[in-house]
């Protein structure tokens, strides 16, 4: 069975070597399973061990590295859709402005620190 993104709009399957991972719904965990049911903003959506979201839908502080090896967090929620969710397209975009000031920031400071 090809393991493919339950979200709307994402047509990611899983391809060997892809930087893209999978990540089964945590049905051991039914609070924080029916929070990534939630984040996907479906109604009576039930997983299934098979049921998969892949790491797209995970901001960058969901994982942990470990070995050089990316880890999701065990309380991770899936936030970002790029597909029917209005309020976490904003986040999505939220997010990245701060990325990129942090990242005026940081070169801002060393050319500070150069001259
Ligand atoms: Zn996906």
């Amino acid at each position: 069975m090809p393991v493919i993104c339950a979200a709307i709009g994402c047509n990611n399957k899983f391809v060997k070597g892809s930087d893209i991972r999978f990540y089964r719904f945590p049905l051991s965990k039914p609070q924080l399973s029916s929070k990534w049911v939630s984040s996907l903003g479906l109604k009576n959506f039930v997983p299934t061990p098979n049921t998969c979201l892949c790491s797209e839908h995970f901001r960058a502080d969901c994982f942990r590295d470990y070995n050089g090896k990316q880890f999701l967090r065990e309380d991770a929620v899936p936030t970002l859709y790029t597909h029917g969710h209005e309020g976490t397209r904003t986040n999505h975009c939220f997010s990245y402005v701060q990325i990129s000031s942090l990242l005026f920031l940081t070169l801002f400071f060393k050319v500070g620190l150069n001259t």
